[in-house]
């Protein structure tokens, strides 16, 4: 079965500008998954259109089966993002932050706490946890952004460019964080204008380019072409 399923989507913008032109995009239950492509090339549209942040022009969008347009709650509940912003109350401590998240998808305090300890832990923010956001290094907010994506436990993990601006010595080990999650079974989709991040991440890609899908394979196969 499909985590991601997207048919003919399309989006223009308000300004006239065509963002994404007939995008296609299966991605299997378990898979890690790239989606590469230079800067402008449509990967945050897709991803915003995913959040609800950004309205499609036309096409379907399912996560695990359930619809955009019809199961809109279904859909959020197993799907988890990383958008590139860093979008959290920047003056709001970073356990809150973690627990005010859970509270939206209706998670018990005690069980939330719980999620919140164990993830800050294996993301090494624990230490951190009674510090404001906004104190952070860059490498420890994209931690959080990763941290607060998990409370809900979703099936689909996707980030937008998740190592953007991060020292090459935080990439490995938030590299390695990843591939442990996806080896527990969390499927993930990430994107990136970096062809050795998914290289060293992902077993399928697919390379976006002005809006559309210009290849779709396993990184086996496209690592033979080169
Ligand atoms: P990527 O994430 O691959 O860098 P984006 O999806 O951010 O690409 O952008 C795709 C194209 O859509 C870019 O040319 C960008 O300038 C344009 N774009 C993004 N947001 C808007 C907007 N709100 N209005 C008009 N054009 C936009
Ligand atoms: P969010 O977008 O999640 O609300 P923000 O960090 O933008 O997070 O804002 C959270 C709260 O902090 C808001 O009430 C906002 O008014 C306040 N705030 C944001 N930036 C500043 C700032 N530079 N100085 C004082 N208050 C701020």
């Amino acid at each position: 079965s499909y985590a991601l399923s997207i048919q003919g989507l399309n989006k223009t913008y308000r300004n006239g500008f065509v963002a994404l032109r007939g995008i296609d995009l299966h991605v299997r239950e378990g898979d890690f998954f790239a989606l590469l492509g230079p800067n402008g090339a449509g990967k945050s549209t897709t991803i915003g259109i995913l959040s609800t942040l950004v309205t499609k022009t036309s096409g379907t969008v399912e996560v695990f089966g359930h619809d955009l347009d019809s199961h809109p709650l279904q859909l959020k509940r197993c799907l988890g993002i990383v958008p590139q912003e860093f979008n959290f109350n920047q003056f709001e401590l970073v356990l809150n932050i973690l627990v005010v998240q859970a509270g939206y998808y209706g998670i018990k305090r005690k069980e939330a706490l719980a999620r919140a300890e164990q993830l800050l832990r294996q993301l090494e923010l624990w230490d951190k946890r009674h510090t404001q956001a906004r104190l952070l290094s860059g490498g420890m907010k994209r931690r959080l952004m990763i941290a607060r994506a998990l409370m809900h436990q979703p099936r689909l993990l996707i980030l937008d460019e998740p190592t953007a601006g991060v020292d090459i010595e935080m990439r490995r080990s938030m590299w390695e964080y990843l591939t442990r999650l996806n080896e527990q079974g969390t499927t993930i989709i990430l994107t990136t204008h970096y062809l050795e991040e998914a290289e060293q991440l992902c077993r399928n890609i697919a390379i976006i380019d002005h809006g559309q899908i210009v290849e779709n394979t396993s990184m086996r196969q496209l690592l033979a072409q080169l």
